[in-house]
C-alpha cells in the first residue's frame, strides 16, 4: 500500500499496463517522487512482453515467462492497483470511468491499452475469428486448441490466420512449429491482402519469409483480401471467404491484421489520427489535452508516425516517465524522437531467428534466437527480479512537497467536513436506506446514532479496525467490512447497522476526497448486500490508509452460536482456505505471484454470512470466525469454552495458493511469532513441526473463513450446501472428542 507521512499532492493515473508503462513505472520505483500518488488500471493482472509472445506459442516459453506481474511492479512501485476495464474517460471532469467500480478522478493522465486487430468491417469475423488481441484470450484460444490436438491427434485441423504483416507471420511459424511434433492431421493458412508478407518491410526479407513457411508446409494465400467469415453449419467449420471468390474451410481462425484503436476512445473528445489512434506531440502529450500522455499502439506522433510495434512502445517508456515527471514539476517537456529503423529478431518457430534491419536481413539461424532469448531475458528480468522493501533505494529525485506541507494532530488531523459531506453526498446515492430500527442515523445532524433493540432481541456489538493491506481502497473496504461483521455471522446474528472508522492518507483536499470516495463506495457496496445501515462514522488522516466499522446486529439471546458448545462426536467445518497472513507477508517482499494474491483476495471478498445462515440450519453447535489469531488460537478458544478436545486433520486443511511455497521461504506475518505460543495446546505437536501446513495453522487471517462444529450425522449435508453456496474451499478439518488439540 502507498503509504506517506507526506501528503499526496498530484494524483497520476496510468491506464493499461503495456510496454511504456511497465518501464515508466519501475522507473517512478527506482526515483521516489513524494507528494504524487500513482494509480495504475489494468484488465489484466499481468501483462504479455511481446517479444516472448511467438516463443511462448512455439513452446520455449512458459506463460509466466513471457508476462510481466503487474501486481508485483505496482507494489514495486508503491502505486496503487485497480484491476478493472477502462470504459470511458470523463475529460471535463477529470475522470476516469470503469466497467466495474466507481470512476478515478486525475490530475494528470497517461494512456498504453495498445491496440485490437482490426474486425468489425469484415462481416463475421467478430463472431467467429479470434483476435490476436487481447492476448489473454488468444491465448486461452490456443491452449484449447493444442490440449484438442493431444487428445485425438488424428482429428483434421485447419487453422485460418488473417494478416500478413509481422504477427501473422510470427503466428504461423510458431503455431506450425509447436503443433509438428503431434504429427497432427494439420493445415495452416495464412491469408495475406499484399503480394508480399511483410509488406512494410524490404521484398528481400517477404522472399526469406515466404519461402521458409512454404518449407514448413504453410499454405500461403498472398493478394488475398478476406471479405467474409462464415459458418458451414452441415459440418461445423467456417469459411474464410475472400473478394477473389476464393474459399478455405477452416475450423480456428485467427485475426492478425492491422491494428486498431478501442471505440469508446471517440466519445472522449480527444483528438485522433483517422484511425482513432490518440494524437501526441513530440511530447507524447495529447494534441488537444495537455493533461493526458500517451505512449506505445494507442498513440500516434504527429509529426513521427511509426509502425505499431512493441518495439516503439518498450523505447517511449523512458521518454514518457520523464515527461510525466516533468509535468507534475511543472517543467518544461522533453522531446523525443523515435528512431526510424530498427533491429527485428524475428523467431522462426523451431529454435531459430531471423534478423532484419533497413535493407539488410540476415537469414534464420540458432545463433540469433540465442541473442533474442538473451535480449529478452534481460529485459523481463527487470521486472522478475525486484528487490525487497526497503533493500531497494528509492532516491528522490524530485518532490512536490514545500515546508507548508505539513500535518497537524488531534482534532486538525479530521477530514475536513466540507470533503466529507462531498463524498457522503456521492456514496449516499447507492447507500440503502435506513431500517426500520434505526431511530437517527446518518440522515441526521445529531451527535449520535441513535438505534433501537426490539423486544424479545439481544444486540450483538463489535470492532475491528485494520491498516490496508491491498493498494486499492475499493478493495480493501470490501474485504474490511467482511472481516468486520464476521464476527456477528459468526455469533448466529443478524448484522443491522454499522459506524465507519477511516484513516484517510494526508493529501490536498482533492485526493483525500478521492480515496475517501474510493473506500466508502467499498465500503457501501459490501454493506447493500449484507443489508446492513451504515449509521455514522469518523474520518482523520494518517500516513497510512486504514479502515474498521463498529458493528451492531440482533439476535435471539437462546440461538446465538458460541465457542463454547462443542459436542463429542461433532466434526469441524472450516469454510475458507488459510494463508492470507503469509500471502501478504510475502507481498511486501515481492516473493509472491500475482495470481496468488488475485486468488487470496477472491477468498477475502466472500461474505461469511450465507455461511452462518447454513451453520444454522444445520444446527451448528459453536461457530467462530478465523482472524488475527490463526485457526489454532482460535480453535483453542473453542476448546477451552466447550471444555473438550478435537482432533485436527493436517492434510485436510485447504490452503491457499502460494502460502506453503511461501511460508517454505521462512517468510510469516509480523503476528505469527504471537499466534506460535498457542501451540502449546497442540499436544502432538513435535510430530508435526516438518508438516508443510502446520505453520499455516498460526497464520493470522483477513477476512478468513468460519469454523463451526456440526454434527456427525450432518456433516456432510452441509459441506455441499457450503460449496453450493460458493464456499469451494469449504472442508472438514477434524473431529471433536479427547483433550486439547490433537494432530493426525
Ligand atoms: C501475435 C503477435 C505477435 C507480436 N510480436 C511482436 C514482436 O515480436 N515484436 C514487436 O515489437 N511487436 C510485436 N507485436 C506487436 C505488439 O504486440 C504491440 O505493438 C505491442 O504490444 C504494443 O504495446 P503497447 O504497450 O502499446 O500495448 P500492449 O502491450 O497491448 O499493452 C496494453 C495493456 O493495456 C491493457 N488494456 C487494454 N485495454 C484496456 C482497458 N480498456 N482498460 C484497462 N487496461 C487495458 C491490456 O490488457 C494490456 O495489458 C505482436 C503482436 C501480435 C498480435
Amino acid at each position: 500500500m502507498q503509504q506517506s507521512i507526506q501528503p499526496f499532492i498530484k494524483n497520476l493515473v496510468l491506464i493499461g499496463g503495456g510496454h511504456s508503462h511497465v518501464i515508466a513505472l519501475k522507473m517512478f520505483a527506482m526515483n521516489a517522487f513524494p507528494g504524487v500518488r500513482i494509480t495504475l488500471i489494468t484488465n489484466c493482472g499481468d501483462t504479455p512482453y511481446s517479444g516472448m509472445l511467438p516463443g511462448h506459442i512455439a513452446g520455449f516459453y512458459t506463460r509466466s515467462q513471457c508476462h510481466i506481474d503487474l501486481r508485483k511492479l505496482a507494489s514495486f512501485a508503491q502505486a496503487q492497483l485497480y484491476v478493472d476495464s477502462v470504459t470511458g474517460i470523463d475529460l471535463e471532469n477529470n475522470r476516469v470511468i470503469c466497467a466495474n467500480r466507481p470512476d478515478v478522478g486525475f490530475d494528470l493522465l497517461s494512456i498504453d491499452i495498445g491496440s485490437t486487430p482490426a474486425t468489425i468491417s469484415v462481416p463475421g469475423a467478430t463472431k467467429y475469428a479470434i483476435p490476436a488481441k487481447p492476448v489473454g484470450n488468444l491465448l486461452q484460444n490456443w491452449y484449447d486448441l493444442v490440449e484438442k490436438i493431444k487428445a485425438n491427434p488424428r482429428e483434421a485441423v485447419n487453422i485460418g490466420i488473417v494478416g500478413g504483416g509481422a504477427g501473422g507471420v510470427e503466428l504461423a511459424l510458431s503455431m506450425q512449429g509447436n503443433l509438428k511434433k503431434y504429427d497432427s492431421n494439420l493445415e495452416i493458412h495464412l491469408f495475406g491482402r499484399d503480394n508480399q508478407l511483410m509488406p512494410n518491410a524490404n521484398s528481400l526479407l517477404g522472399n526469406l519469409l515466404r519461402d521458409i513457411l512454404i518449407e514448413r508446409g504453410v499454405k500461403l494465400h498472398l493478394g488475398e483480401t478476406v471479405c467474409k467469415v462464415a459458418l458451414k453449419e452441415d459440418i461445423g467449420a467456417k469459411n474464410v471467404i475472400c473478394e477473389s471468390g476464393l474459399q478455405v474451410e477452416c475450423n480456428h481462425i485467427f485475426w492478425v491484421t492491422q491494428a486498431s484503436a478501442p471505440k469508446w476512445l471517440e466519445s472522449t473528445g480527444i483528438v485522433t489520427d483517422e484511425r482513432g489512434f490518440i494524437l501526441v506531440n513530440d511530447n507524447l502529450q495529447s494534441l488537444s489535452h495537455p493533461q493526458v500522455f500517451a505512449a506505445g499502439d494507442i498513440a500516434t506522433m504527429e509529426n513521427y508516425p511509426r509502425p505499431k510495434a512493441g518495439v516503439f512502445a518498450v523505447r517511449q517508456g523512458k521518454p514518457l516517465f520523464e515527461n510525466l515527471r516533468r509535468s507534475l514539476l511543472g517543467k518544461a517537456l522533453r522531446k523525443y524522437v523515435p528512431q526510424k529503423d530498427y533491429l527485428s529478431l524475428i523467431g522462426t518457430g523451431d529454435g531459430k531467428a531471423l534478423a532484419t534491419r533497413g535493407w539488410l536481413t540476415l537469414p534464420p539461424s540458432k545463433l540469433l534466437w540465442n541473442w533474442k532469448d538473451s535480449i529478452d531475458g534481460q529485459f523481463m528480468k527487470q521486472f522478475r527480479d525486484l528487490p525487497e522493501m526497503g533493500k531497494n533505494s528509492l532516491i528522490p529525485n524530485s518532490s512536490l512537497l514545500t515546508p507548508n506541507s505539513m500535518n497537524c494532530s488531534g482534532c486538525g488531523s479530521k477530514v475536513g467536513g466540507n470533503v466529507l459531506e462531498k463524498v457522503l453526498t456521492r456514496v449516499k446515492e447507492s447507500l440503502l436506506t435506513e431500517g426500520e430500527d434505526i431511530v437517527i442515523g446518518l440522515d441526521s445532524t445529531d451527535d449520535a446514532a441513535v438505534v433501537k433493540v426490539p423486544t424479545g432481541k439481544v444486540m450483538v456489538q463489535t470492532i475491528d479496525y485494520f491498516t490496508s493491506l491491498i493498494n486499492d481502497p475499493y478493495i480493501f473496504a470490501q474485504i474490511a467490512v467482511n472481516h468486520c461483521l464476521s464476527d456477528i455471522f459468526a455469533m448466529g446474528a443478524i448484522p443491522t447497522s454499522v459506524l465507519a472508522l477511516a484513516t484517510i492518507p494526508y493529501g490536498k483536499s482533492s485526493i483525500v476526497e478521492e480515496t475517501l470516495f474510493q473506500l466508502l463506495s467499498g465500503a457501501v457496496k459490501q454493506l447493500n448486500q449484507a443489508r446492513v445501515s451504515l449509521i455514522g462514522g469518523h474520518t482523520i488522516q494518517g500516513s497510512k490508509l486504514a479502515f474498521g466499522l463498529s458493528c451492531n446486529g440482533l439476535g435471539d439471546e437462546k440461538q446465538l452460536l458460541r465457542k463454547g458448545g462443542m459436542q463429542e462426536n461433532d466434526v469441524l467445518i472450516l469454510t475458507k482456505a488459510l494463508g492470507t497472513g503469509v500471502l501478504f507477508a510475502g507481498e511486501m517482499r515481492f516473493q509472491v505471484k500475482g495470481s496468488w494474491i488475485d486468488n487470496a483476495v477472491k477468498s477475502m471478498l466472500l461474505s461469511n454470512q450465507a455461511a452462518a445462515e447454513c451453520f444454522l440450519e444445520f444446527g451448528a453447535t459453536a461457530c467462530t470466525d478465523i482472524t488475527g489469531f490463526g485457526l489454532v488460537g482460535h480453535l483453542s478458544e473453542m476448546v477451552k469454552a466447550s471444555k473438550i478436545g478435537v482432533e485436527l486433520q493436517l492434510s485436510k486443511i485447504p490452503i491457499l495458493d502460494g502460502a506453503r511455497e511461501i511460508s517454505a521461504k521462512g517468510i510469516f506475518s509480523s503476528l505469527y511469532p504471537d499466534n506460535l505460543q498457542a501451540s502449546s495446546y497442540i499436544t502432538n505437536n513435535k510430530d508435526f513441526e516438518f508438516n508443510g501446513n502446520y505453520p499455516l495453522l498460526f497464520d493470522p487471517q483477513t477476512s478468513g473463513g468460519l469454523l463451526a462444529s456440526v454434527s456427525g450425522k450432518k456433516a456432510d449435508g452441509c459441506l455441499k450446501k457450503l460449496k453450493e453456496l460458493g464456499y469451494e474451499e469449504a472442508e472438514i478439518i477434524g473431529s471433536v472428542g479427547g483433550e486439547g488439540i490433537k494432530l493426525v
